[in-house]
């Protein structure tokens, strides 16, 4: 088959039968967006909701890479498929680097065992939140699993997409006021485990108490209660790779809790909503551009504009103009 001519069902069967060529087409079709993304989507969730969907974030140079190098190499000798989407950070020095180690990765493993993809986040901010939910569900299609997202924790989109995960895991160092920055960033709310990474270096333990403290004071202890589930912290050196087993064995017992407590249904059903909110948000944007380049627009805008009418009347206005079109086109 030619993946470059293939229809998208072609592209999607093949992929299901491990064709690599052909899920490399369609993951760079979902980074896209637009129509073929969106039949990629209707054929996709079809065969997904198996995965285990796992979320790594937190700051550029943490260790995610040298992590998820190791949790890939464990998971592939323990017989498992992961797949690996990074949302790249936005440095082209480190991105290139980082993907370069990634490539010898999976050509390590052999043709089908594993899967490493970056997507990067520049240029496309906006459809990274659309982009990313299809391509974990399109590895979960073909039959990988786990599925590994990992971002670096800084921007809102990527704190959303790792905290849609089943199981989201935050990454700090020490010497970097990390733990500090996650909570910042509200990382320490979405957090399902720590990896305190880099142990071998002095401080790892500080990072360890301030973690511990911060998850007393947070409302995370009111989870704690209501679930019976503290986010443990784990201690590591993946450079090393001391303590990465210990990281998966946690990731595992999590998801486990999840599926006790009848939890993991209703992460699904955030993801679902998360992504939903996603799309709703861009066909509005994308119909309100439309509607004010129209003359009915054009004339709302240039009232608002000369103040005849407040800019909240305008958008009311539209509001149910784009409903009655609604209507109109079941
Ligand atoms: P990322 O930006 O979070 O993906 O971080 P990388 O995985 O690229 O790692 C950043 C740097 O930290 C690299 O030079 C790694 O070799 C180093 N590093 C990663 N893990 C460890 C560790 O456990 N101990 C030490 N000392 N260095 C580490």
């Amino acid at each position: 088959m030619d993946v470059r001519t293939a229809s998208i069902p072609e592209l999607y069967t093949a992929a299901r039968a491990g064709d690599r060529r052909a899920l490399g087409r369609l993951l760079t079709k979902v980074e896209r967006g637009r129509a073929e993304a969106d039949k990629i989507s209707e054929l996709a969730h079809l065969d997904a909701g198996n995965a285990h969907i796992v979320g790594i974030t937190g700051s550029p140079g943490a260790g995610k890479s040298t992590l998820v190098g190791q949790l890939v190499s464990e998971l592939v000798a323990a017989g498992k498929r992961p797949a690996v989407l990074a949302v790249d950070p936005s440095s082209p020095l480190t991105g290139g680097a980082i993907l370069g180690d990634r490539i010898r990765i999976d050509a390590e493993n052999g043709p089908s065992s594993s899967f490493v993809r970056s997507m990067a986040t520049r240029g496309h901010s906006g459809g990274l939140a659309l982009a990313v939910p299809l391509a974990v569900r399109l590895f979960d299609a073909v039959g990988y699993d786990p599925v590994i997202i990992e971002t670096v924790g800084v921007g809102q989109v990527e704190v959303d997409v790792v905290g849609a995960a089943d199981t989201a895991v935050v990454v700090l160092t020490p010497g970097m006021g990390d733990g500090v920055q996650a909570n910042k960033a509200g990382l320490l709310e979405v957090a399902d485990l720590f990896v305190v990474n880099k142990a071998d270096r002095p401080g790892a333990n500080d990072v360890r108490r301030d973690i511990d403290l911060m998850l007393d004071l947070s409302h995370v202890t009111g989870q704690e209660s209501e679930t019976g589930y503290r986010p443990p912290i784990i201690m590591a050196s993946a450079l090393k790779g001391d303590g990465t087993s210990d990281v998966w064995d946690a990731v595992t017992t999590h998801l486990a809790h999840l599926d006790e407590t009848g939890q993991r249904a209703a992460r699904r059903r955030h993801r679902v909503r998360t992504e939903i909110k996603a799309r709703m948000a861009q066909a509005l944007a994308q119909r309100t551009d439309i509607l004010l380049d129209a003359p009915v627009g054009s004339e709302l805008l240039a009232k608002a504009e000369l103040a005849e009418i407040a800019p909240t009347w305008a958008t009311t206005a539209l509001l149910e103009l784009l409903l009655s079109q609604a209507e109109e086109t079941p």
